[in-house]
């Protein structure tokens, strides 16, 4: 009988063509992020003066044995001064590898930005001849200069603070590091004073005993404020929370989303919120962008996403939130079907397997952003240009 081929298996000839031409792509990629960038080479002018950070069209991808996951794929979105943007979608739909790459923190020389722009207003370059303000595009950032932005201008809140703080160092120390590290004039008691300070900003009650804590001896809550303490010494413009809340139980939750929205206004920082948690977002941000394999279907301010939602895949999730009056005996309510495999994707909505209004337009290629409003836009095949709706 005539053995049939498993589509979803490679062969040994496939597997080693691959590897070969990622090895020759990551080459490439690394050599490109060797050669000494010029300021100018690194720096441009904002859109709009009054966003912190603007992506345009980024696009990270990750060079594996059995093909390129282009984790996130040409997509567009702005985080204006002193707001809250919560960034959400499923797992693997690309929130977290989009905050990496603002930090510069992918993990190369397997994962790599290979194209599009991620300008960051620092609030520092000034503004050029025609009075654009200028800005740093951290795609092409060398690593030195990075690390001068990066925990001071931009700061990230991890998932997890157990394995985000170091076991084997106070958190005193840990708060210290960073003030240090930023501040070439400040000593060892400024920096103690400072990591206090923090502590005590972040509401940890016995501040002054605390800080010689190590993680273990603190709560999972503690642990967390001690997390967005060390975000804040820098003082950023920007803070990228990712998915703050998930080890954390309800009241604690609460508590820490209170905390961020506080310290959010008095230190007058943008928080980047990344969520799989519409109830979160509901409470907490000013926009919200929507995330599907890799790519943006809708982005909106709050009430828009929640009160007026256009794309099939934002209507299913807010679908599939369990309410206090849904029918304790009925069953939940959840997407069919599974995200596409994210190797070699096409370039269609890749929604198409699983949206119940799929229709004839929708075999074409990936659809294009149709503007519901100023601050509204959803890509989808259902609403048309000219009508800017259905
Ligand atoms: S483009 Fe078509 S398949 Fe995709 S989400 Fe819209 S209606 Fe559904």
């Amino acid at each position: 009988m005539k053995k049939t081929r498993n589509p979803n298996t490679l062969t040994l000839k496939e597997s080693r063509a691959i590897i070969k031409s990622n090895i020759r792509e990551m080459k490439r990629l690394e050599q490109i992020k060797r050669q000494k960038a010029t300021p100018d080479q690194f720096t441009t002018v904002m859109k709009n003066p009054e966003n912190v950070l603007e992506i345009d069209n980024l696009q990270t991808c990750f060079f594996t044995d059995n093909g390129v996951v282009r984790s996130v794929n040409g997509i567009s979105f702005e985080v204006p001064k002193d707001s809250i943007v919560g960034l959400v979608g499923e797992s693997g739909c690309g929130k977290s590898v989009t905050s990496l790459s603002i930090m510069q923190l992918v993990q190369a020389p397997q994962g790599q930005v290979v194209g599009g722009e991620i300008r960051f207003n620092s609030g520092d370059l000034g503004v050029d001849e025609e009075g654009n303000t200028r800005c740093y595009n951290v795609v092409r950032m060398p690593t030195a200069d990075m690390c001068r932005i990066r925990g001071k201008d931009i700061s990230m809140i991890f998932q997890e603070p157990m394995t985000s703080l170091n076991p084997v160092f106070t958190v005193g120390y840990q708060i210290e590091e960073v003030y240090l590290l930023h501040t070439p004039d400040a000593t060892k008691e400024d920096a103690r004073k400072k990591a206090i300070e923090m502590l005590t900003l972040v509401g940890i009650p016995m501040p002054e005993t605390i800080v010689d804590y190590y993680p273990h001896q603190l709560s999972g809550g503690m642990r967390q404020r001690v997390m967005i303490a060390i975000a804040l010494t820098g003082n950023p413009k920007l803070i990228i929370a990712d998915e703050p809340t998930t080890a954390l139980d309800v009241t604690i939750q609460s508590q820490i989303l209170n905390l961020l929205k506080k310290v959010q206004k008095e230190c007058g920082a943008s928080i980047m919120l990344i969520t799989h948690d519409l109830g979160v977002v509901a409470e907490m941000a000013d926009y919200v962008v929507v995330m599907y394999a890799g790519k943006i279907v809708e982005k909106g301010t709050v009430y828009e996403i929640f009160d007026n939602p256009m794309h099939p895949y934002t209507v299913g999730i807010q679908k599939a939130k369990p309410s206090l009056d849904s029918n304790a005996s009925s069953e939940l309510y959840s997407i069919p079907g599974n995200v596409p495999n994210p190797i070699n994707i096409p370039d269609e909505c890749l929604f198409k397997g699983r949206c119940n209004r799929r229709c004839g337009k929708c075999t074409g290629t990936y659809p294009k952003e149709i503007k519901i409003t100023e601050t509204h836009s959803v890509f989808c095949h259902l609403y048309d240009e000219e009508k800017g709706g259905e």
